[in-house]
């Protein structure tokens, strides 16, 4: 059988595409066949992101904030985020409520398998498996096969994290405040920082984050988390109710958006953003275009825009000025954020803000270095 569409990977990015084409009139009737290797019955990940609006994924929006807090040693400040808010949607509510919805549709089969490649071959996308073979009109991978091959200049640093919800017995968190980032920790392995994202008054994500060339042991992310909750938060008594650990890659290499009849989605079409780690929004995005692209067009591609080049040209100076330790991010941050109105920032940081702004920006940190970094970048 050929399926209209494969999707290659249901995490993030391929169940967003599934939701969204089922949600397509026009598109919900095409066979598709989804493909991952895991069944997506654990909690694995928490997504934080900012919005305007109500987004697609309005009704599992588990907690959202108005006002966030920012800590450094140079700037610290409660931030209104008007008019956006801070939203977290847990991976278990989002994996539960998609295919729960694809279930609906005869049209759509899951199967769970691994991918050993992906291909065009004879007009037709291939997914390899291991002894099968898969055939579609085109296939949405979201799955990376191996670290991309990097370039002379081309930046590549890990954001790492180490999650845990605790649970304290006594009152210990105020649920209507985040804290967005919080550098008042040792910055001894390159840009590092906690975040607090508090559900109720005893419950709280809180995360240790580094963007940096290598990752760290186990015990020091624990370490990190344990003197964090109870130095800073002042709290002694609490327990873990969930961990969670990720790693993301920080880069400019420019990973394919399509190859043949192969669409790359998610991490895999390049849609972390290089200077931030921030993706969920930008798989939404990626995945609208491509939605909109079938509908108008009835095929899938969409090109670069200058727009998109631009701020990846932002986001290699600044990935070029945290990877040779000119300036620390803990410092840029307080810089931009000390310097701008908080939703000038969120926007900017959502590769939407206009040149004036970016200029405006640009102004609130030093030109002594990043002057010298972007022009290293124009003519690399
Ligand atoms: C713990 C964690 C927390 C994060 N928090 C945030 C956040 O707060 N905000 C934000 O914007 N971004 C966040 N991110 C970054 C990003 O949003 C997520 O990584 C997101 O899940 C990326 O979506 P994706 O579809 O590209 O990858 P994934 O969601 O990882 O999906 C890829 C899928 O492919 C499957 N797969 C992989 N290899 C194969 C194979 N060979 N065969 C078959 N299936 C395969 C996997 O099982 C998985 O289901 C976080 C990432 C992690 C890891």
């Amino acid at each position: 059988m050929r399926y209209d569409y494969i999707i290659a990977g249901a995490g993030c990015a391929g169940l967003s595409l599934l939701m969204r084409l089922l949600q397509q009139p026009q598109l919900n009737k095409k066979s598709i066949l989804v493909i991952d290797q895991s069944q997506k019955e654990e909690n694995d990940r928490t997504w934080c992101f900012w919005e305007k609006s109500t987004g697609p994924f309005e009704s599992i929006v588990h907690h959202s904030w108005k006002e966030v807090n920012f800590y450094s040693d140079s700037f610290s400040s409660k931030l209104d985020l008007y008019p956006y808010q801070y939203k977290m949607v847990r991976g278990i509510d989002f994996y539960n409520y998609v295919i729960a919805f694809a279930k609906q549709f005869p049209n759509v089969e899951f199967r769970y398998e691994k991918v050993t490649a992906v291909h065009t071959a004879m007009n037709m996308a291939i997914a390899e498996l291991g002894n099968d073979r898969v055939e579609g009109n085109y296939i949405f991978s979201s799955i990376i096969f191996e670290k991309p091959e990097l370039e002379k200049n081309e930046y590549y640093l890990f954001q790492h994290f180490k999650g845990w919800v605790i649970e304290t017995k006594q009152p210990s968190f105020n649920p209507s405040v985040a804290t967005f980032m919080d550098f008042r920790v040792s910055q001894e392995h390159g840009t590092t920082f906690m975040y607090v994202m508090p559900t109720s008054a005893t419950k709280a994500l809180v995360e240790y984050a580094l963007f940096t060339e290598t990752l760290l042991q186990q015990n020091e992310y624990e370490t990190a988390l344990k003197d964090y909750i109870t130095q800073k938060l002042g709290i002694q008594d609490y327990c873990i109710e969930h961990e969670e650990f990720g790693i993301i890659p920080m880069t400019n290499h420019p990973f394919p958006l399509q190859q043949g009849k192969v669409i790359y989605i998610g991490i895999a079409g390049g849609q972390v953003k290089g200077s931030s780690g921030y993706a969920f929004q930008f798989i939404q995005k990626r995945i609208k275009g491509i939605i909109d692209s079938l509908v108008k067009h009835d095929h899938p591609f969409i090109q670069q825009t200058l727009t998109n080049k631009k701020f990846h040209f932002y986001d290699s100076v600044l990935l070029q000025i945290l990877q040779h330790h000119k300036m620390n991010g803990d410092s840029i941050f307080a810089a931009i954020f000390k310097g701008n109105e908080p939703k000038t920032v969120l926007k900017f940081l959502d590769n939407e803000s206009n040149l004036l702004e970016d200029l405006k920006i640009m102004s609130t940190v030093p030109s002594s270095i990043f002057l010298p970094a972007a022009f290293k970048e124009m003519f690399r």
